[in-house]
């Protein structure tokens, strides 16, 4: 059993996963932090990113300011 091959695809691998993780990083436009963020389009013109706190936060105010829009009759 060779280590320094094995070593060598763990190190591959590692490589991968660390760059597919950094092409999903962004810089929060909400709290300018870097992490993974999704693409929220604001005004349906303006795509910015948000992480996942901010992105929740912002849907949150959006619904609250637009009043209750799609509440299922009682
Ligand atoms: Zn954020």
């Amino acid at each position: 059993m060779n280590t320094t091959v094995i070593e060598a695809e763990e190190l591959r691998h590692m490589r991968e996963t660390v760059s597919r993780t950094v092409n999903l990083l962004e810089l929060c436009w909400g709290c300018d932090r870097v992490c993974e963020c999704e693409q929220w389009v604001a005004n349906e013109s303006v795509p910015v990113w948000l992480c996942i706190e901010c992105l929740s936060e912002v849907a949150c105010r959006l619904e609250t300011s637009s009043g209750p829009v799609s509440l299922p009759p009682t």
